[in-house]
């Protein structure tokens, strides 16, 4: 199983988490949100080689922490992913949007320098915005667009500029998610839980909300879940593999 969009550092019950993944045998991203949240983050996934740590720059965030810019830079060597980055276009961040993109693409520009990273990307209302950096930096590493939410031209946009998804609960329970997903290529989809920003049934997700998707994906692909669990497999191995 794999959650590859998860906020390890601001989840209540931790412990408990951490005994489940590592029970599961479960591999998972964990992304922050400040450069100065790394460490700290990283120390989280003790000796647990299937959790790594993401060095991110939340955009919501980033305007007031693009002095974290160097951090940022100074870490990326330690880890091969990225994220949680990217651009927010929603109304509480329309206001911060030009600083947002600037300092995206001066993260892009980054890990172009080394040309091997895997990027876990928020696009939520500016998945335009997103691509257009994303193809106008195409060394940058290996996108994947978690939550992706936009529109189905957008999507078709992403696929053809080699993008990834994580795809997530909330997303296969609704429609627009569904029909989102369903439009996606089967080899470029891997899960998350987003935890705890994910609500199901208003309650924060945890990891272990994985297996449920996997279920509901299987119903959506109408294969059982073991072949979906495959596939999931399959995609996740040559996500980080090749
Ligand atoms: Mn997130």
């Amino acid at each position: 199983m794999i959650d590859f969009h998860c906020h390890l550092d601001l989840l209540r019950n931790l412990e408990e988490t951490l005994q489940f993944i590592d029970k599961a045998g479960m591999y998972v991203l964990s992304v922050t949100t400040t450069p100065k949240a790394w460490p700290g983050t990283k120390r989280l996934a003790g000796s647990n080689p299937r959790i790594k740590t993401a060095i991110g720059l939340h955009p919501q965030i980033a305007h007031e922490r693009s002095n974290e810019l160097p951090l940022l830079e100074m870490i990326l060597p330690e880890t091969r992913y990225v994220g949680e980055v990217g651009l927010d276009g929603s109304k509480e961040s329309k206001g911060t949007f030009v600083g947002q993109q600037k300092i995206f693409e001066s993260i892009l520009q980054m890990t172009s320098k080394s040309g091997d990273k895997i990027l876990s990307i928020h696009s939520r209302q500016a998945e335009e915005a997103v691509l257009d950096l994303l193809k106008k930096h195409p060394s940058s590493g290996r996108p994947v667009l978690h939550w992706f939410s936009g529109n189905q031209f957008s999507l078709k946009f992403a696929v053809e500029l080699g993008c990834w998804f994580s795809i997530n609960e909330a997303m296969l329970r609704s429609k627009k998610g569904l029909a989102l997903i369903s439009a996606m290529p089967n080899d470029r989809i891997v899960t998350e839980s987003d935890a705890p920003f994910m609500k199901v049934r208003g309650a924060s997700a945890y990891p272990s909300i994985i297996p449920r998707a996997i279920q509901s994906l299987s119903r959506l692909w109408r294969i059982p879940v073991s072949h979906t669990d495959q596939i999931l497999r399959n995609n996740f191995k040559q996500l980080v593999t090749s």
